[in-house]
């Protein structure tokens, strides 16, 4: 009980608000957001082409250390079509993991394809190496250069892991796997724009990476997404299918296969350019908020304690800060109880499996998914 007001009298004072809604996570805007904004409406390029479009694209290229970043209508989008750059087909499955948000496996369906889910690691709530490569090992077949499911009968066209929250999977030992048998790697990064390690960006490991600029992410076009890679000849194709497909031309449409039109807009470009300006700033501020938020919950480490950041992630985006109970109905309790006193918190996911949509999946046995699920909450962690 003394916990809980405690939590409620501190989070209130890290924000300096007393009587206000404290939210998850809301967009700050520091920079030169209205000013770029201003001069896209002065300029009349607010929709498909414009120089903030070509800038975004050049920031994010330079600062993920890619070869070429293509920027997108949101981070679904982004991870759809990075699933049909890397040759994901109907009928296929592709291997991702079920404690994610949903859009992870929407993108997957949107291809025709279905998700499989591989447990996740206990300490970066990302897709597991070790029960990735025993998926593998038990179920895959190598055959004319492909993988299938040898009980489906399907192929397996491509691993699909998300890096939670901003922490890195174990992406690198991840990638070994996929090189061994010869399966494209898709990084769902749309939480991790700015978590690197070793000064290597998330999303630029593997074959594409996708990242989201949704409105609860840490920096955001109001809605956007942006796909990377290093083969740019699949980032040519990427401009080309997410532009309606349409062959350059100064008046002539002539369009050589069903493209998207999931370009993002000038505007929004314009808006994410002032905030990618802002990141290092974003950072450190919910840097010093985490700092806080362990001083507090060093307190309580018998019943509850603040999710530690990974090994694998040297420099962590502090996109949102979770907490982890040993006891799950503290865990209800404690979601009940701040949201009725204007605390936003929110538990994880979920399992993807425990959705109408995706209950006939096939499932490993997900035992640290289950753990994570029964005891980690997220707490306010918008920057300070
Ligand atoms: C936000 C998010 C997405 C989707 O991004 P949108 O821009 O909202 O479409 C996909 N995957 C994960 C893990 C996300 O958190």
């Amino acid at each position: 009980m003394d916990f809980l007001n405690n939590f409620i009298d501190f989070t209130r004072k890290c924000y300096n608000d007393e009587e206000n809604n404290i939210a998850l996570h809301v967009p700050n805007f520091i920079g030169n957001e209205i000013k770029y904004l201003n001069e896209t409406i002065k300029s009349t390029f607010v929709s498909s082409v414009g120089q903030y479009v070509d800038k975004i694209e050049k920031s994010i290229q330079y600062y993920t250390n890619t070869k070429k970043a293509v920027a997108v209508v949101n981070g679904t989008a982004a991870i759809s079509v990075s699933l049909r750059l890397v040759g994901v087909k109907k009928e296929d499955e592709v291997l991702t993991q079920a404690l994610t948000f949903v859009a992870t496996a929407n993108a997957i369906s949107y291809n025709g394809a279905s998700p499989v889910f591989i447990d996740v690691d206990i300490d970066t709530m990302g897709m597991s190496p070790r029960s990735l490569s025993k998926f593998l090992k038990e179920f895959g077949l190598k055959k004319d250069g492909k993988v299938f499911n040898k009980y489906s009968g399907k192929r397996i066209g491509a691993v699909l892991p998300m890096h939670t929250f901003g922490f890195l999977c174990r992406i690198n030992e991840i990638k070994k796997i996929c090189d061994e048998w010869g399966l494209p790697l898709v990084e769902d990064a749309a939480e991790a724009f700015g978590s690197k390690s070793n000064g290597i960006s998330a999303g630029s490991y593997g074959t594409v990476g996708a990242f989201s600029f949704n409105g609860n992410k840490i920096i955001t076009a109001g809605g956007g997404g942006v796909i990377v890679s290093n083969n740019l000849s699949l980032m040519e194709r990427a401009k080309h299918l997410t532009t309606t497909a349409k062959k350059p031309h100064q008046y002539e449409y002539y369009h050589d296969e069903i493209g998207y039109n999931h370009r993002m807009p000038n505007i929004n470009a314009a808006l994410l350019q002032a905030q990618f300006e802002s990141i290092e700033i974003l950072k450190k501020s919910k840097s010093k908020l985490f700092n806080k938020y362990r001083s507090f919950f060093g307190q309580y480490k018998k019943h509850v304690k603040l999710f530690p950041i990974p090994e694998t992630t040297k420099d962590w985006n502090y996109w949102l800060i979770s907490i982890l109970f040993n006891d799950k109905n503290d865990k209800d309790n404690f979601l009940k109880k701040t949201n009725s006193k204007g605390i936003n918190t929110r538990p994880i996911w979920k399992l993807l499996f425990e959705l109408p949509m995706y209950s006939d999946c096939y499932r490993d046995s997900q035992v640290n998914a289950k753990y994570l699920q029964d005891r980690v909450v997220n707490i306010p962690s918008s920057a300070i």
